[in-house]
């Protein structure tokens, strides 16, 4: 009967794994007809200094929008770019895209802002992703200092030895580094304090709960204090409402990025509501 049943399932197992495989290959290859097609876009959502409202800088996020005109959410085709390496190739268009809607912002007279751009593992240790940060600070021509990677926990703690080699040199470029979803990892403390990065990126699971209930928002304290006995900048994520924004404020925590203030914007909206929130 054990092995009936043992058999039973790997069938079941194989057909949905099959279903799945297909699935990821059409979803591969229709999102990369539609980054030669032009159909990914970069869509921006400032980053806000709660002390006095002002926006100082933004993120970069990809989307993907299909023939029929729907949009197809980043959580879902990223890890089809991962997974097939396409994203070494977007990650690229998108670092371009981002600098350069940069450069024309510093352009219109709106100074000392700064755009940060989400950097997959395989981007960050492929042996040209210097060069490629090289080219685009070449071609764009702004301050290296504007320009925030972010990078992930899980990355973040990966092969130390790799990691600190490659920081070292995005960092010796003047290029700002973040780690994005902060606490959501396996952090090992020791290996953050070795690592030279600028910048915790609180997670807006963390950030929700301080008003859901759970643990207070505990973690974003700790998150916080960390980040200061680190002497790291800190930035939350998420903040929908008042209550979380105050929470924040209270504990030391100035930057955010969220709901409250702003919903990601197309490149056009971005530069009207930037010019608004002067
Ligand atoms: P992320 O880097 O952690 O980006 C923040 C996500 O939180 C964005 O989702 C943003 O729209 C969302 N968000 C911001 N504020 C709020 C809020 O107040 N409430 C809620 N409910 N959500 C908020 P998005 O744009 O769907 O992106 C999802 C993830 O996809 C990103 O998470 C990032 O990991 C990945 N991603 C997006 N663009 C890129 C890219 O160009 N390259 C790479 N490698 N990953 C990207
Ligand atoms: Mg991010
Ligand atoms: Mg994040
Ligand atoms: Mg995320």
């Amino acid at each position: 009967r054990a092995k009936i049943y043992h058999r039973a399932a790997y069938c079941y197992f194989t057909r949905e794994m099959g279903v799945e495989i297909r699935e990821r290959v059409r979803m591969m290859h229709a999102l990369r007809t539609a980054f030669e097609d032009e159909r990914l876009f970069v869509v921006y959502q400032p980053q806000i200094d709660m002390r006095n409202g002002k926006p100082f800088g933004a993120e970069a996020l990809l989307r993907w929008r299909t023939e029929d005109g729907d949009l197809i959410s980043p959580d879902k085709f990223i890890p089809i770019a991962e997974y097939s390496g396409l994203i070494v190739s977007i990650g690229e268009w998108v670092l371009r895209t981002a600098c350069y809607e940069l450069d024309k912002i510093l352009k219109s007279g709106i100074k000392e802002f700064r755009i940060s751009v989400n950097v997959s593992q395989a981007q960050f240790t492929h042996p040209l992703f210097l060069q490629v940060i090289e080219r685009v600070l070449a071609d764009t021509k702004i301050p290296p200092e504007c320009l925030e990677l972010e990078i992930t926990e899980s990355m973040a703690m990966a092969d130390l030895e790799v990691l600190t080699l490659t920081l070292g040199k995005i960092k010796s470029k003047g290029v700002r580094i973040s780690i994005d979803d902060f606490g959501t990892g396996f952090s090992s403390l020791s290996h953050l304090q070795k690592l030279n990065v600028d910048k915790l990126k609180i997670d807006r699971a963390f950030i929700n709960e301080i008003t859901s209930g759970t643990n207070e928002g505990s973690i974003t304290k700790m998150i916080i204090q960390l980040a200061q006995s680190l002497h790291l900048e800190v930035i939350a994520e998420g903040v929908e409402n008042l209550e979380q924004a105050n929470y924040l404020l209270q504990f030391g925590c100035y930057q955010a990025q969220g709901f409250l203030y702003a919903k990601p914007q197309n490149k056009v909206d971005f530069h009207a509501w930037l010019h608004d929130h002067q």
